[in-house]
């Protein structure tokens, strides 16, 4: 079993001596500098000119600066841009101003372990990865509560770098809910590979197949869309509250039985086969080339695609369906249906 930590294994003393940067103030950003801030440290927000989340940072009375003056400020930089951007963000307006004794932190391992950011000697990298979307974060952090956590060292310059991703880890309520420590290759492969063959692309994907297969049978697609994608949340909640072993005990026997005789005709040898080829373009770096190369020309690809799969049947057929169901909203402010940014 791993270790896990606890808040009386972190020191959040080492953090409050610190002047902390945290770049970007989104779903990440505004729940790490809000629970920073509140756990007594110096905090300061770095930001692009002209930027959008400004405003939302500044009625929370952070201090907002320009993305080079925090990191000029600040002795720990956390970088909560997306992923895609943290390179140039880095090479532009956080390297020039690294010193020795400096550390740079990290939410997610990509830019480093595919080497797109290197930091300069003498600097700590880090990484202190809660395992939960920022509001969720933040939620738990003011009921006093915590999400667990991935911590990792890429980088010990000081000798203190554990300690240190400990104590933020603290000062975002990690600590309270249990702390494991990673490496920033497992963190990063693991995480691509978890998303790209099970969360999202897996499960997207088998929804929709699944919808195929009915619709194409002649099924009416509302009937398709509520006994292959609606009910998903609710076999989701059982795996996530007790695990295969729960969902299991709460269905019905005939779909325990449905489970044990199709499940292995659905996901064989060969979907196995094809997850280990994913994970091999995840592991020598194949897809974070793909993706990076594409977002360096403008995201073509990535756009096609999205407005494509934006067209499969099952979205029309769920619009519609959702409406009847009265507690069923999306509250998201940044997302609108169709239009998914
Ligand atoms: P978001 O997409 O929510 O970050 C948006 C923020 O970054 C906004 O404040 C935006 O400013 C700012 N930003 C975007 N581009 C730039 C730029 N070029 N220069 C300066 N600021 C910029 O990111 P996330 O919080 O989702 O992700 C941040 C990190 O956390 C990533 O490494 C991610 O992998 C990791 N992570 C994310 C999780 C999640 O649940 N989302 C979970 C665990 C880790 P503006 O408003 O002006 O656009
Ligand atoms: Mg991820
Ligand atoms: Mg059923």
């Amino acid at each position: 079993m791993a270790k896990k930590y606890y808040d009386e294994d972190a020191d959040l003393s080492l953090l409050q001596d610190r002047k902390v940067a945290v770049i970007g103030y989104g779903s990440q950003g505004h729940a790490h500098s809000l629970s920073l801030r509140d756990s007594g440290v110096d905090v300061r927000i770095g930001l692009a000119e002209g930027s959008k989340s400004k405003a939302k940072a500044e009625a929370e009375g952070l201090k907002v600066l320009t993305v080079a003056e925090a990191a000029k400020e600040a002795d720990l930089i956390m970088i909560l841009v997306p992923d895609q951007h943290q390179a140039k963000v880095f090479k532009e307006s956080i390297e020039p101003h690294l010193e020795e004794g400096d550390a740079l932190f990290f939410a997610h391992g990509f830019n480093i372990r595919y080497g797109y950011i290197t930091a300069p000697e003498g600097v700590d990298v880090a990484m202190v990865a809660p395992k939960g979307p920022g509001h969720v974060v933040r939620r738990e952090f003011e009921a006093g509560r915590g999400v667990p956590a991935l911590i990792a060292v890429e980088k010990d310059a000081s000798g203190k770098a554990k300690d240190l991703a400990l104590a933020y880890a603290k000062g975002v309520g990690g600590t309270r809910a249990g702390v494991i420590e990673t490496t920033f290759t497992e963190e990063t492969e693991t995480d691509l590979f978890g998303e790209q063959a099970v969360l999202c692309g897996g499960a997207s994907h088998l929804v929709q197949a699944g919808f195929e297969v009915l619709t194409e049978a002649g099924y009416q697609p509302e009937v398709a869309y509520f006994e292959v994608l609606h009910e998903l949340k609710l076999i989701v909640d059982l795996m996530v509250e007790g695990g295969i072993a729960k969902q299991r005990w709460s269905v019905s026997d005939t779909a325990e039985y449905g489970d044990y005789i199709s499940g292995p005709r659905v996901i064989d040898a060969r979907v196995k086969e094809n997850m280990q080829a994913v994970l091999k373009d995840v592991q020598d770096g194949t897809f974070a080339k793909r993706f990076m190369d594409d977002q360096a020309a403008g995201g073509t690809e990535f756009k096609a695609i999205r407005a494509e799969q934006e067209k499969h049947p099952i979205e029309a057929t769920g619009r519609e369906l959702r409406k009847m169901f009265s507690w069923l909203q999306d509250t998201d402010d940044d997302y609108t249906e169709g239009t998914a940014a």
